[in-house]
C-alpha cells in the first residue's frame, strides 16, 4: 500500500521533506481483522505535536513509519463476524491507501445518516471535542455569552452553531481571515473578528461589549487566552481544548501575563481530551444527526485531493487555510 511516513522530525513549521511517500506490503489478513480501503483521512493539528520526539498524551510518531490518524472508508475484505464487505468504516490507521484493522478498533460509520466524510468531522471526532467541550467541559448554559478561537475551523465552527442552537445569547468568534470572518456570520455567529487585524483583546472587548463573556473556547491559546481571561465575567468558564498559537513554537510560549485574574474572577479552567468525553458519544451522535438534518448546524469541509498531497494538507491546516474541516481524498 502507498503511505506517507515522517522521514524527519520538523523543527518549527514542518516542510515537505519531513514526510515520505513510501509504498509497503500489506500484512495478511488475520481472524478478527478487516481490510479497508481508505476514502478519506482526517488531518489534525494534534498530529503536530506527535511529530516531536517528546512525551505527550499520544505517543510520538515513528521515523520512517507511516503516520496515523481517523480515515474513513470500505471494508473490501473482511474476516470479522460483525463487519463485512461494503461497510463504511471509521478507524485510525490513516495516511495509507489501505489499512488492515481488527474489527473491534473501527466503527460503523451510518451512512445512512451524512456522507463519509462527516465521520471524521461534525458526526465524528471533531464534534465530539466541540459538543462535550461546550456543554460538558465548560458546562454551558442558556443565556450564556460564548466566545471562541479558531472560529472557522472544524472544531470552533462546532462550538458556535451548538452554542447558539442551545439558546446562547451571544456567540462570538475569532479567525485569521475576511472571508472566514463573513463565513462565521452566514452560520449565526453574531460577532466575529480578524485576529490579525488588531490586538485579540480590543476586538473581543468590543464585540463582546457591556455583556462581557461567560464562557470561552479555547482552540489558540497565547493571546486569545489572554484576552478572554480579560473580558470574562466572574464566574466564568475556559474549555482549554487546543493552543494551535504555539504548536510550531520551539521556545515555551509565555504563559498569558494576567492569569492572576482568574483568582478574582473566580474562573474555571479546565483542559480535556476528546478520549476522555466518549461516554458522551451517544447522546452526542444523536443530537448532532438531528441537527444537521433539520439544518440546525452546518459543516464546511477543505478537501485535498491524493494521498501524495496529504502532508500540504497538513502544512495547509497549520497555516490556516482550511475552512471547516481539513481532508484528504484518496
Ligand atoms: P481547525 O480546522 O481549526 O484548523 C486549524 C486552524 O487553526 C487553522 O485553520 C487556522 O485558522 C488556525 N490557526 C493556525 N495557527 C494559528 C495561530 N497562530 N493563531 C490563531 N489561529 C491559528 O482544526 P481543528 O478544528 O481540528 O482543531 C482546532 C483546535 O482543537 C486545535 O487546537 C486542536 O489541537 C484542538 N483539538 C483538541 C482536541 C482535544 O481532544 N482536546 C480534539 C480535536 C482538536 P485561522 O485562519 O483562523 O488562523
Amino acid at each position: 500500500t502507498r503511505e506517507i511516513q515522517l522521514a524527519s522530525r520538523p523543527v518549527g513549521r514542518p516542510a515537505p521533506e519531513n514526510f515520505r511517500l513510501a509504498e509497503t506490503p500489506l500484512p495478511e489478513l488475520q481472524d478478527g481483522q478487516v481490510l479497508v480501503r481508505n476514502q478519506f483521512i482526517s488531518v489534525d493539528p494534534y498530529m503536530r505535536g506527535r511529530m516531536n520526539d517528546v512525551k505527550s498524551y499520544s505517543a510520538p510518531f515513528a521515523l520512517d513509519k507511516a503516520l496515523d490518524g481517523g480515515a474513513v472508508g470500505e471494508v473490501i475484505a473482511s474476516r470479522a463476524d460483525n463487519r463485512k464487505v461494503g461497510d463504511a468504516v471509521v478507524h485510525q490507521l490513516g495516511w495509507r491507501e489501505y489499512a488492515v484493522v481488527d474489527a473491534g478498533a473501527t466503527t460503523r460509520a451510518r451512512t445512512e445518516l451524512a456522507p463519509p466524510s462527516a465521520f471524521l468531522g461534525a458526526l465524528g471526532m471533531t464534534g465530539l471535542t466541540a459538543y462535550a467541550g461546550l456543554l460538558k467541559v465548560a458546562e454551558f448554559r442558556a443565556g450564556d455569552a460564548v466566545f471562541v478561537s479558531g472560529a472557522a475551523g472544524a472544531v470552533g465552527s462546532l462550538v458556535g452553531q451548538i452554542a447558539k442552537a442551545m439558546g446562547a445569547s451571544r456567540v462570538i468568534g475569532s479567525a485569521g481571515s475576511p472571508e472566514k470572518v463573513a463565513r462565521l456570520l452566514e452560520l449565526g455567529f453574531d460577532a466575529a473578528f480578524n485576529y490579525r487585524d488588531a490586538p485579540v483583546r480590543d476586538q473581543l472587548k468590543a464585540a463582546a461589549g457591556e455583556q462581557g463573556i461567560d464562557v470561552y473556547f479555547d482552540n489558540v491559546g497565547g493571546d486569545h487566552l489572554e484576552a478572554a481571561l480579560s473580558v470574562l465575567n466572574v464566574g466564568g468558564r475556559v474549555a482549554m481544548c487546543g493552543a494551535i498559537a504555539q504548536y510550531n513554537a520551539t521556545e515555551p510560549p509565555a504563559a498569558p501575563r494576567n492569569l492572576a485574574l482568574a483568582i478574582g474572577k473566580q474562573l474555571t479552567l479546565r483542559g480535556f481530551l476528546v478520549s476522555g468525553q466518549r461516554q458522551h458519544a451517544a447522546e452526542f451522535a444523536e443530537r448532532m444527526a438531528g441537527w444537521l438534518a433539520d439544518g440546525t448546524v452546518s459543516y464546511d469541509e477543505t478537501v485535498v485531493e491524493g494521498l501524495e498531497n496529504a502532508p500540504r494538507a497538513f502544512m495547509d491546516l497549520l497555516d490556516g487555510r482550511n475552512t471547516g474541516k481539513m481532508l484528504v481524498r484518496l
